[in-house]
């Protein structure tokens, strides 16, 4: 019997059987295709704060960027730049590979080619390379991603959104500083321009519909030599309650993802430390009752759940804000005042500092029109 069976190897799964396992557990961790981090459906974009988070070497690091360029499409644009590393840009397949490695390390045991398909009364239920099998285990930890079973396994509620996402690897030259933000390429979300090297860069964008259409129409403008296709799904809105029937829920199989950016490394991560750090609690006192496990949701509401849920408000606010909006807020904020603001207190994990400092400029509510101004000053208020 496992003390814990970690579902999904992520790398929000990985980080949970590492911690698990650097706490003394016996952790088994099972992934269902032959390798870690492949297919890749990623922009490969993570924060400062998320690499730290994902503590591996720089082995997968390709470009590292200091700030970003906001393109109207309606001829304004906005760039900062704070000229040091703010983000690093990642081969996701290298990422997942180095955590996966870091558990195994660390003491959890890995089986790949083997799906999980089901729970029993002291385990999970798969099938894989060694045909069909059981696997027991005092706790669960889900993190088997956008399609996560055991929510509906369990008949739990899931998260509301789904956004799909288009990217294509492609030659291309830019700034290598900098990651260009497309809004208009997708009205109820944005398109990205990510370099990734000499020459080379990531073109997508996310949206809730017509992804296709938008993501054909976006990258004609930027030639059709595709390298690279990526297509996903983000799940965004956490799930009501994110544990129980002795299982945790976390990452994208939890919606976890900040849904100001579709981003869920660092978000994910920090789930996987808080259900680490419960399942411990609850071996100790070889008690797994949800009045226990309910720790988890305390920690992760004190470490992130403020700015899920402000992210939440952004995005359905973002849906709203037009393109000729958006054009008049990067002309009200091309000047050195504000972006030096945005320098110092833009943070791509933690959005609501900035939008505070951004919502006490007259000239940029002025910009945003009363919609937004209003909108803005019951969010930050609440
Ligand atoms: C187009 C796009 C671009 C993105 N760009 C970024 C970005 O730049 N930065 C960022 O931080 N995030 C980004 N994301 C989001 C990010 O990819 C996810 O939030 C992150 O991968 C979540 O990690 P996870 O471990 O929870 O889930 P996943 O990475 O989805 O891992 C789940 C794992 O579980 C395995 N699995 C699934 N079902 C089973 C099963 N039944 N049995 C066994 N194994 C199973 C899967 O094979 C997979 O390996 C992007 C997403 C998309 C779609």
């Amino acid at each position: 019997m496992y003390d814990v069976i970690v579902a999904g190897g992520g790398p929000v799964g990985s980080s949970a059987a590492r911690f698990c396992a650097e706490e003394g557990l016996s952790v088994l961790l099972i992934e269902e295709h032959a390798d870690f981090g492949r297919p890749v459906q990623c922009a490969g974009l993570l924060s400062s704060a998320a690499f730290k988070e994902c503590r591996v070497s720089k082995r997968s690091v390709l470009n590292t960027v200091s700030g970003a360029r906001v393109v109207s499409g309606l001829g304004s644009e906005l760039s900062f730049d704070a000229g040091r590393t703010k983000a690093y840009v990642v081969d996701r397949s290298a990422l997942d590979r180095e955590m996966a490695e870091k558990a195994a390390v660390a003491g959890a045991l890995i089986k790949l080619k083997t799906s999980v398909y089901g729970v029993s009364d002291s385990g999970v239920l798969t099938t894989g390379v060694d045909g069909k099998e059981s696997f027991k285990g005092k706790m669960i930890i889900a993190a088997d991603g956008p399609r996560s079973i055991f929510s509906r396994i369990y008949g739990m509620k899931r998260a509301g959104t789904f956004l799909s996402g288009v990217q294509a690897e492609i030659p291309y030259q830019m700034n290598e500083n900098l990651v260009e933000l497309h809004p208009y390429a997708s009205p109820d979300f944005f398109g990205w321009v990510i370099p990734c090297g000499k020459n080379r860069v990531r073109v997508g964008l996310c949206g809730e519909k017509n992804v296709k259409e938008r993501f054909d129409s976006f990258i004609a403008g930027f030639g059709r030599e595709n390298v690279h296709h990526v297509t996903g799904t983000i799940p965004l809105g956490v799930m009501p309650k994110t544990y129980g029937h002795r299982t945790f829920f976390i990452g994208d199989a939890g919606g976890f993802a900040k849904p100001t950016s579709g981003g869920g490394i660092y978000t994910g991560i920090r789930t996987a430390r808080h259900a680490a750090e419960t399942a411990l609690l609850c071996c100790e006192k070889n008690r797994f009752d949800d009045s226990l496990m309910k720790n988890y949701e305390k920690l992760w509401k004190a470490d992130i759940g403020n700015e899920l849920s402000f992210g939440m408000k952004m995005f359905n606010l973002r849906k709203k804000i037009n393109d000729e909006t958006i054009d008049s807020l990067c002309r009200a904020m091309d000047n050195p005042g504000i972006t030096n603001d945005i320098v110092k207190y833009g943070d791509m994990d933690s959005p609501k500092k900035i939008i505070k400092k951004l919502a006490l400029r007259p000239s940029v509510m002025r910009a945003g029109g009363a919609f937004m101004a209003n909108e803005l000053k019951k969010m930050i208020l609440s």
